[in-house]
């Protein structure tokens, strides 16, 4: 079967570690140019998205891997071109964006895929089945890092649109939301904003849930500064307790570790690509968004000192 003809538009940190690799090891692609503004990337780089969708021969696919406040332009213009487009998290800025996308792909037979990497572990998967059809006694969400550790010089993430702390929190959102057994409401979001930032670096959440009968919190740190905390615990009435640690990759049921195994989060994006192309079908879930958008409408904002840049 020929490879299908993807480029990668945006070519930064992600692109770079877990993209090109993923698409390089999976034959049923073939990586035939990228694009960022600077011309990092993968040969043949262009400066330019549109040069690119205009000049490259027989293209069927893009991954747009730009900040996403650009998503919504750049994914519009390919899906008027025909192209198939995966989308790096967060899918767009605003969902009015997302569902305009998600219109267009439609409307142009065309598989657009919202990619949640973090529900690509395993670990994830199997959490979900321990929890299906449970009452929730409590859960603690502790997504904290180190801003300038892992976000280094991205100063995109402090501007309208940039997500902040919400830009790793999406992701403790994103598992949340396919391991939960029932649906999930900000109640109260308490949101720290650094006074030269223009989005929050901490953020305290408590959610709501007709499933739960205790406390649900989220605690998003971009300020810790030791090591980092990707941890989501969920207890439940009937006594057993679940968590997940290091970002969703590892599963403890009642303290004791389970082995779960899988191609791993990006490799399992591209094959999940892939089935989605081959089916003609899209698949854009937006409820990791729309949680970051209530937390934005229900929150009490604080100011608090400036963020180094
Ligand atoms: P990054 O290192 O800053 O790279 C972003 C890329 O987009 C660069 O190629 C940048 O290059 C390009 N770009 C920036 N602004 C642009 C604009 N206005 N128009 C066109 N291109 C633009 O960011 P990243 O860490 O790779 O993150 C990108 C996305 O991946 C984010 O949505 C993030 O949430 C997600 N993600 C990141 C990680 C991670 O560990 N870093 C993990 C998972 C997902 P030029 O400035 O040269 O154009």
């Amino acid at each position: 079967m020929k490879p299908i003809r993807i480029a990668i538009i945006g070519f930064g940190k992600i692109a770079a570690d877990q993209h090109v690799p993923s698409i390089t090891a999976n034959e049923r692609f073939e990586l035939v140019a990228t694009s960022s503004r600077s011309g990092q990337g993968v040969e043949p780089v262009y400066t330019d998205w549109r040069r690119l969708l205009r000049e490259v021969e027989g293209l069927e696919a893009v991954a747009i891997t730009t900040p996403p406040s650009v998503r919504h332009e750049i994914a519009s213009a390919c899906i008027e071109a025909g192209l198939h487009v995966l989308m790096e998290k967060p899918p767009t800025v605003t969902l009015s964006e997302v569902d305009d996308l998600t219109g267009l792909a439609k409307a142009k037979g065309v598989t657009l895929y919202g990619t949640w990497h973090s529900r690509h572990n395993p670990a994830v998967e199997a959490a979900a089945e321990e929890l299906a059809g449970k009452r929730i006694a409590g859960m603690q969400i502790v997504w904290q890092e180190d801003v300038h550790k892992w976000h280094p010089g991205q100063r995109w993430i402090w501007e309208p649109g940039g997500f902040g702390v919400f830009d790793p929190g999406i992701n403790a959102f994103s598992i949340v939301t396919k391991i939960f057994p029932g649906a999930l409401f900000v109640q109260s979001a308490d949101l720290s904003f650094p006074e030269n930032a223009e989005t929050p670096i901490a953020a305290e959440i408590d959610f709501a849930s007709e499933v739960a009968e205790g406390p649900l919190h989220a605690s998003l740190d971009f300020r810790r500064t030791e090591d980092e905390a990707w941890t989501i615990d969920i207890r439940t009435t009937d006594g057993h307790a679940v968590k997940l640690t290091e970002g969703g990759s590892r599963l403890f049921v009642d303290g004791e570790e389970r082995t779960v195994t899988g191609p791993g989060e990006y490799p399992g994006i591209y094959h999940e690509f892939v089935d989605l192309i081959d089916q003609r079908r899209s698949l854009v879930d937006v409820r990791p968004l729309r949680l970051v958008a209530d937390c934005l409408l229900a929150s009490r904002r604080n100011q608090v000192e400036a963020v180094q840049p």
